[in-house]
């Protein structure tokens, strides 16, 4: 990747017209490609059978991680950049996100006094993903992430700093490490920063270096040559010729086919942009490109605040919309709270790592056929109501108080606490939640009993809730690091009133796509990879075997793979 990285503006421009000329010529002859400008005006130049209305050499679709590549391909002198935006919001998810970056080996982890390894990040992603991750991608991620890193914070002037929250998942698999790999969060001169802010000063940066940025634009069409090259893009009913296309259009949340096709349980809440359809997916493959893990997502658990029934959702393949209440981390293992399912079985250790937690739905009970854990119930007593917040519930300053992250997330003004929102019922006794809920009552309180037993000691012999370091260092810091318990995270459900809501797999976006190699190219079925053609972010292959490894691994890694795609795709135009 190295040698390619001093080449500067005219020696690509020089190389992209070359092999623009090359490609026209070949479309020219198979002529598989839109006929003509679809939206009536004078196209810029035509090659063949094809009115190109645009040429640039780098053609980005989709703003949230994409926003990574137009910004490297523009800031290192790849030629001129468009991108191109369906929806009319700037930055995707990403710009709603958190803004860790998951990206390992970087000085912000050796700030933070981390040890780590090359060897050990690639065992513990190969266990993580239970021996799905792609070594060669892997390495390409790791290689290439500090100099992604050292760049961006000298490009944009930010520092990251690696944060104890959402480290490594999958405790205690070999190769793990409990921080220093997940969630950078970046600083400006101001202070930390929030993803908005980063997607903004993104923005602003590229616009400044002329990057052409078209919003409410749609991307609907791969356009290819005879042999399987790619020449460009239809966007917006506009032919747009480049030298190279990089596809970041996220994932398929909001396709319910999609998701009927590929996702091995129901996922009912997302809160990934609604403009996430899988259009690069559907896209690639309809030129012949490959798909890998398909069946993975970043799992978000969220407590249904939308009103809408679980029932009908399941029946209907359709996924709640606006969701209000996902459960990052974690009011599900907040002390006085569990979550059971409709046999009043706890499902999971509810401290641990939400994408951990939404596996759990997974479940398949083969006594009674289906998928016994969805919809799930979140149950917490009278102590929890009082003392946390919850969706739609707030009692104010939460975890460390004022501007810490629970507190931006969570906290806020205080609502009544007598008043229940509609999402929530409430009950004097158990007995009657469950009757409320749809529990079996005899299998809740049996549950709660034998939990509460345990919890009053600090205990949990089923889930071992409280004993792992993310436990500790994000649901715990959350609960307020209580020291009056014996465990911070375990409180018995002693006393009523007893609330309850209905909780459900959810996603903060799917994590399967077009399958890439090493170079961030997208790959045919055969595993070649298709000329000029790369994918980063939600709708490409990813670098973790579709695995929530840590926080942040959504946008580190497309971060990092789009630096990776940039440098090749100069280096391949030479
Ligand atoms: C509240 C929240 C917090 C999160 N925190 C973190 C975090 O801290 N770290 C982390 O790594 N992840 C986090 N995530 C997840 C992360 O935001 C997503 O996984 C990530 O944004 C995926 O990047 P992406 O570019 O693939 O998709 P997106 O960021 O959703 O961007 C895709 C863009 O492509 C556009 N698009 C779709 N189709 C087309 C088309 N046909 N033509 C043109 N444009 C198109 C979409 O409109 C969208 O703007 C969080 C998510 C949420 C909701």
């Amino acid at each position: 990747m190295g040698d390619n990285k001093g080449m500067d503006r005219r020696g690509f421009l020089k190389t992209a017209a070359f092999s623009s000329l090359a490609l026209g010529g070949a479309a020219a002859l198979a002529g598989c490609a839109p006929a003509a400008s679809t939206d009536g005006g004078a196209a810029l130049s035509s090659t063949g059978d094809i009115a190109w209305d645009k040429e640039v050499d780098v053609l980005v679709l989709g703003s949230g991680t994409g926003a990574f590549a137009a910004l490297v391909a523009a800031a290192k002198g790849a030629g001129s950049v468009c991108l191109v935006e369906k929806g009319t919001m700037w930055g995707g998810t990403a710009a709603t996100s958190g803004g860790g970056l998951a990206v390992p080996l970087t000085y912000a982890a050796a700030d933070a006094g981390v040890s780590d390894s090359k060897e050990e990040i690639v065992k513990y992603f190969k266990n993580a993903s239970d021996g799905r991750v792609d070594e060669a991608v892997l390495n390409s991620f790791i290689d290439n992430g500090s100099d992604f890193i050292d760049w961006i914070s000298e490009e944009m002037g930010w520092k990251f700093v690696a944060s104890p929250l959402f480290g490594d998942y999958y405790e205690p698999m070999e190769g793990w490490i409990p921080m220093g790999r997940g969630s950078l969060g970046a600083a400006n001169a101001d202070g930390p920063m929030i993803a908005s802010q980063m997607w903004e000063e993104m923005k602003a940066k590229m616009e400044g270096y002329g990057v052409e940025i078209l919003m409410g634009t749609e991307a609907t069409e791969l356009i290819t040559d005879g042999a399987g090259a790619v020449l460009g893009a239809v966007c917006g009913g506009q032919n747009i010729k480049a030298g190279s296309v990089i596809v970041a259009t996220g994932g398929f949340d909001h396709n319910d086919e999609m998701r009927a096709k590929y996702h091995p349980f129901k996922i009912m809440a997302t809160n990934a942009v609604p403009t996430n359809t899988g259009d690069g997916q559907l896209m690639g493959m309809a030129i012949g490109a490959n798909v890998s893990y398909m069946d993975r997502c970043w799992g978000a658990p969220a407590i249904l605040t939308t009103g809408d029934d679980p029932a009908t959702l399941i029946a209907e393949g359709t996924i709640a919309q606006e969701i209000a209440g996902t459960d990052w981390a974690m009011y599900r293992g907040l002390p006085g709270a569990v979550v059971v399912n409709k046999k009043g079985r706890r499902i999971g250790n509810e401290a641990g790592p939400y994408d951990l937690f939404n596996q759990a739905f997974a479940y398949y009970d083969t006594g009674e056929p289906g998928h016994v854990n969805i919809p799930a119930y979140f149950i917490c007593d009278a102590a929890c109501w009082a003392t946390y917040s919850l969706p739609g519930h707030t009692v104010g300053a939460v975890g460390e108080g004022d501007g810490s992250y629970f507190d931006e997330t969570y906290g806020g003004e205080a609502t009544d606490p007598a008043e229940v929102p509609a999402h929530f019922v409430q009950a004097d006794t158990l007995e009657e939640l469950a009757g409320k809920l749809g529990i079996d009552p005899a299998g809740l309180t049996a549950e709660i009993a034998a939990f509460n037993e345990n919890a009053v000691k600090g205990a949990d012999p089923v889930y071992h809730r409280g004993e792992k370091h993310l436990d500790i260092n994000t649901t715990g810091v959350m609960a307020g690091s209580r020291t009056d318990l014996a465990n911070p995270v375990l409180a018995p459900l002693a006393t009523g009133p007893f609330y309850g809501a209905i909780y459900v797999p959810g996603t903060c976006g799917t994590a399967g796509g077009l399958t890439i190699n090493e170079n961030a190219q997208v790959v045919n079925t055969a595993g070649e990879p298709i000329e000029h053609l790369y994918a980063v972010g939600n709708c490409s292959s990813g670098v973790s075997g579709g695995t929530y490894v840590h926080g942040g691994i959504s946008l580190g890694s497309g971060g990092v793979m789009s630096w990776v795609a940039v440098n090749h795709a100069m280096g391949a135009t030479a």
